[in-house]
């Protein structure tokens, strides 16, 4: 694949910018971010970065909850097993076993930080997930789970005096000199472009999901992170690998909320057009399948019945329980008219979260020396070829606490040194027409949710990677002066390898379905597609 991009996306001279120096930069400011700053020493300075405010991430819509082994009628043993039937025999086990070990301490760790879980006959609530065998959910306020975890974890930071937030302020590049991370160059309204010097750097940019046109992600989520690791020169691995979430609500002038899987499993069943329940025909653990085989069943379904769209239907259940537990979707709903309890919820599936990223060790060390990764921006091996429902949050919080002790002990073993590096990006003349930026970010979301969505064949895919190229060309090579240019020319790079990717894989498995190789080919599959900047 050539590399049209250059190697920084503006133009810099350490000579016309400001400077800051960090022991520690912690790019995104989601669970992931805060919990690796929570890690850091008090010693060392640490500042977080957020592209838009601390509330607005993937973490903070988080709905249904985090899995952990609770409930002493479960064991280890079974999570680790759903996750790895789950991944599709892409998992990493030794990544999934440290993880899901580590879980009940990092959620008991957020009850001592404050975070309220919801509550059942004076112990811990749990629900259940498709996928997971046995009751390890826990949640708060019903469904916003990331919303009170979020609350509780932004209040811990509010108490550091080490810790300084720069929230608006969007993160262009990593800056790298003899390839080693050294820091990254930001831009916000009030100072422009800054060249922050940091002795460790973690990345924590979350997902991708705003590269689709439906999608269950906030605006933030345009994969920066992920083309700002490639431009730098680390490995990228699953980029293949996008989850799409079967049942986003699908109501004209609604935005596309997600309606949390915990409704299957408190009884919910999807019906279609018809009023008929089809799960049981595609899967035997019906409503409670993997996600994967649900989408795929519903984008199935839609076809047959020729309409846009399933239904979720509780009708059967008890209404005040159901309005009690979902409150948030409740609410929305009734914004439209619908009350959850006896109206069937039109739904169908929207990208959800990336599985593919950054490739991480155990500790969350990236392959580029002094950068550090954590959460939905990466590929630790946890989640194979298809993530496990609520293992993502627990995936931030582990893969956090290590990344930020990691780098803590990385950046104290390092002196102060206040001098910048002799790094610069010369300025390009402007070339050409005016770009009508929302124009092609249109064109590129609407390509990818048809081409390389729940469904993809090869054709498709070529078909698509021959456009997404063609804009590259006129794209990349432009020096933009805000972040809609920036944002888009990540999007296009993350496209342009996720693309890469699903047509390299010539086979199914995971979320990756491919018409024309329908089958799992575990002769010459089984094992990950990494990216690397050449
Ligand atoms: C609607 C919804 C519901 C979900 N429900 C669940 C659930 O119930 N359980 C579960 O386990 N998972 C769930 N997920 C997935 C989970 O929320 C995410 O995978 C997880 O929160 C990712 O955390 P993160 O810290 O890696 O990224 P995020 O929380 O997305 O944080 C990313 C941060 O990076 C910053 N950032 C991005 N780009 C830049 C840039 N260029 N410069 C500066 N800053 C930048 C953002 O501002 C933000 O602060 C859900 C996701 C969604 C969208």
């Amino acid at each position: 694949m050539p590399d049209a991009t250059p190697r920084y996306l503006a133009p810099f001279h350490p000579k016309r910018v400001p400077h800051h120096f960090a022991d520690v930069l912690i790019i995104g400011g989601g669970l992931a971010g805060l919990r690796a700053a929570l890690a850091v020493d008090p010693k060392l300075s640490v500042l977080v970065i957020t592209k838009d405010s601390l509330l607005q991430s993937n973490s903070n819509y988080a709905q249904g909850g985090i899995a952990g082994v609770l409930d002493p009628e479960d064991r280890f043993e079974n999570h680790v097993a759903d996750t790895l039937v789950a991944g599709a025999d892409l998992c990493d086990k030794q990544v999934v076993e440290m993880v899901v070990r580590e879980a009940p301490a990092r959620i008991h760790e957020l009850i001592a930080w404050g975070a309220r879980f919801d509550e059942e006959s004076g112990g811990l609530a749990l629900g259940r997930e498709g996928g997971h065998s046995h009751f390890r959910i826990v949640h708060a306020l019903g469904d916003a789970t990331g919303k009170e975890v979020m609350r509780a974890v932004i209040e811990r930071i509010r108490d550091l005096p080490n810790l300084q937030t720069w929230q608006n302020t969007f993160t262009l590049d990593l800056l790298t000199h003899e390839a080693v991370c050294r820091g990254a160059l930001v831009w916000n309204e009030r100072h422009g472009k800054t060249l922050v010097w940091a002795k460790q750097t973690i990345l924590c940019t979350g997902g991708a999901g705003q590269i689709y046109r439906e999608t269950t992600n906030p605006e933030v989520a345009t994969g920066d992170g992920h083309a700002i690791a490639y431009r730098a020169g680390a490995e990228l691995r699953d980029m293949e690998f996008m989850q799409f979430h079967p049942t986003v609500l699908y109501i004209a002038g609604s935005s596309r909320n997600l309606i949390t899987e915990a409704m299957r499993g408190e009884g919910a069943r999807l019906i279609d057009r018809n009023g008929d329940r089809f799960m049981p025909e595609y899967d035997a653990r019906a409503e409670l399948a993997p996600r994967d085989i649900v989408s795929r069943a519903i984008v199935s379904q839609m076809e047959k019945t020729r309409h846009p769209s399933v239904y979720l239907d509780l009708s059967h259940l008890d209404a005040a329980r159901v309005r009690s537990r979902f409150p948030g979707i409740a609410a929305v709903c009734a914004e439209f008219g619908l009350d959850i309890a006896r109206d069937p919820i039109p739904v169908r599936p929207g990208a959800h979260y990336m599985i593919g990223g950054v490739t991480v060790d155990l500790e969350g060390r990236t392959t580029l020396p002094g950068l550090w990764a954590a959460g939905e921006v990466t590929s630790s091996g946890l989640h194979g070829a298809n993530r496990l429902a609520s293992n993502s949050l627990l995936e931030g919080l582990v893969y956090g606490a290590h990344a930020g002790t990691g780098a803590s002990r990385a950046a104290e073993k390092i002196a102060d040194d206040f001098r910048g590096l002799p790094l610069e990006n010369p300025t390009e003349p402007e070339v050409g027409e005016p770009l009508d930026l929302a124009d092609i970010r249109n064109s590129l979301r609407s390509l990818m949710w048809r081409n390389a969505g729940v469904r993809r064949t090869g054709a498709g895919l070529a078909e698509a990677a021959e456009s997404i190229d063609r804009w590259c060309s006129y794209v990349l090579n432009r020096q933009f002066a805000a972040t809609p240019g920036w944002q888009l020319q990540n999007m296009l790079e993350v496209a342009r390898l996720m693309i890469s990717a699903a047509r390299k894989r010539e086979e199914s498995r995971g979320v990756h379905l491919r018409l024309d190789f329908p089958a799992t080919d575990n002769e010459h599959w089984r094992r990950q597609i990494a990216f690397r900047r050449s």
